[in-house]
């Protein structure tokens, strides 16, 4: 059923995040450990100065890591007011090493805070899965530029929010523009799991938005555009008639 389907999504996600939190987590950790190394033996107090001001750093990294995790894990019940430019800041922090390693050069033009009603975690799951696809589709040495837009109440749509994920990759495959979106649909063998795309959708619907994957036109991204549009307020109605939805047939 759609909603096994999404516990064992979930289990997956958890398990990526748990290795990459590992990862973000032991890099820090090691160079504080050889700081403090150099500290013990260290007899000139100016250069122990300096090793202690850079563990010091390195620890506040891996202190906001853990806050970031914790505010992960605790989901309110009912949506809560979040700022969408301090969680996309604290889903690149998670995602900063691996962008770095793939020497992805990435531009963010989130110039104000933008405060919406959600759920933080099941966002920040949508953020980086369509940051991760991203980050796969451009490779190494790639770009990604990633805008935050607050929509005024004037528009079609109503206030909210617009983020937009604009990459250097291929672009979508020929004749998989239709499928993007279903379960289970990868181009990328098994590399993929063909859910992130559908469990994102799922998310930015119940939260009373849209999401739309379309080829990007801009120069110097000449890959997909990622348009997700997400209501100031989530609309009690949309809830419920998601939660109809899903307790209905397929
Ligand atoms: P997965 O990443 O495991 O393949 P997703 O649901 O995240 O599953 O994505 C489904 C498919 O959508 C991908 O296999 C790919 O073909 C396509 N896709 C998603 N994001 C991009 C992108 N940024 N550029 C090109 N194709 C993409
Ligand atoms: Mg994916």
């Amino acid at each position: 059923t759609e909603a096994a389907l999404l516990a064992n999504e979930k289990l997956a996600i958890a398990g990526r995040l748990a290795a990459s939190i590992a990862h973000e987590i032991h890099n820090p950790l090691d160079s504080i450990a050889n700081l403090l190394y150099l500290i013990k033996d260290e007899k000139n107090s100016a250069k122990s100065a300096e090793y202690l001001g850079f563990a010091q750093q390195e620890l506040d990294r891996v202190m906001q890591i853990s806050r970031t995790m914790l505010s992960l894990y605790r989901e309110p019940s009912s949506p809560a007011e979040l700022d969408l430019r301090e969680l996309l800041e604290s889903v690149l922090l998670l995602l900063d090493r691996r962008l770095a390693e793939q020497h992805i050069v990435l531009v963010r033009d989130f110039p104000e805070r933008v405060i919406i009603q959600g759920f933080p975690g099941e966002l920040r799951q949508v953020l980086t899965n369509v940051i991760v696809n991203a980050a796969e589709a451009s490779g190494a040495h790639g770009r990604i530029a990633i805008r935050l837009e607050s929509v005024p109440p004037e528009e079609f749509r109503g206030a909210g929010a617009v983020i937009e994920v604009r990459d250097s990759g291929a672009g979508i495959e020929e004749g998989a523009a239709a499928s993007l979106f279903q379960p289970f649909f990868t181009t990328k063998g098994e590399r993929g799991t063909g859910l992130g795309l559908w469990v994102s959708l799922g998310i930015v619907q119940k939260h009373g938005g849209t999401m739309r994957i379309m080829n990007s036109t801009a120069p110097d991204y000449p890959g997909a555009l990622v348009r997700i549009f997400l209501p100031t307020r989530t609309m009690a109605t949309s809830m419920r008639r998601n939660k109809a939805l899903k307790a209905g047939p397929e």
